[in-house]
């Protein structure tokens, strides 16, 4: 199975796809947590990415594509199939993957979009915490950790992400509307969007998109 997860920062892409990846044994693949390992190893994409990260902006098509691609033909894990969240975030990039998984003989099967109204996004960007260790997601109040500032799986330390930020939030919001949301027509077009209720509960989420999955 191929999905893709769309839907504005903070509508919980990467919290379904964590949830999901097991269960139905898909590769979860997110291109912020790609960019972010770069630039924390502070490789030349890393270094390349820093700045549009940092500024809610987009990273360039070509460099978020080449990583997508590499991932897509060399990891054997991702033939099973995938859950991509952040990818594709243009116009462009959405064409560009359908080309590479035309290539490869494995085309999406359905997009699942993720509905969620502006206050919640502001609410869970802004209380979201992050494990440095493992990624695990928490948030300040939504899900709090057993122990404040360290987390249940493997004891690492909890950190807000730079860009979780009020002001780089209303940047990516921006460039959501203006970038992101009109992709939501080319997989209407293709018959392939199934929309999902994301303004509720975690558990709810995952149900609805279990239930789509399995048709
Ligand atoms: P969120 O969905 O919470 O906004 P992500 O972790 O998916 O966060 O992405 C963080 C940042 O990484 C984005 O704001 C952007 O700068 C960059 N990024 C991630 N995916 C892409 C992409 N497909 N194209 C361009 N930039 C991207
Ligand atoms: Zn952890």
């Amino acid at each position: 199975m191929k999905i893709v997860l769309l839907g504005p920062p903070g509508a919980g892409k990467g919290t379904l796809a964590e949830s999901l990846r097991d269960t139905l044994g898909l590769l979860h693949i997110s291109t912020g947590d790609i960019l972010r390992e770069e630039m924390k190893n502070g490789t030349p994409l890393g270094k390349e990415a820093k700045k549009f990260v940092e500024s809610g902006g987009l990273v360039p098509d070509e460099l978020v594509t080449r990583l997508i691609k590499n991932r897509l033909e060399n990891d054997p894990k991702a033939k099973k199939g995938f859950l991509m969240d952040g990818f594709p975030r243009t116009q462009k990039q959405a064409e560009d993957l359908d080309k590479i998984l035309k290539d490869l003989n494995q085309p999406v099967d359905c997009t699942l979009c993720l509905e969620a109204s502006v206050k919640t996004v502001v609410q869970r960007l802004t209380g979201r915490r992050v494990c440095k260790q493992c990624g695990a997601l928490y948030h300040m109040t939504n899900k709090p950790p057993k122990k404040e500032g360290v987390c249940d799986n493997c004891g690492g330390p909890l950190y807000q992400r730079a860009d979780d930020n009020e002001e780089t939030i209303q940047n990516r919001m921006k460039v959501y509307t203006e970038s992101t949301k009109p992709i939501i027509e080319y997989y209407k077009a293709q018959g392939k969007l199934r929309s999902i209720d994301a303004d509720t509960d975690s558990q709810t989420v995952r149900t609805a998109a279990l239930k789509i999955i399995n048709g």
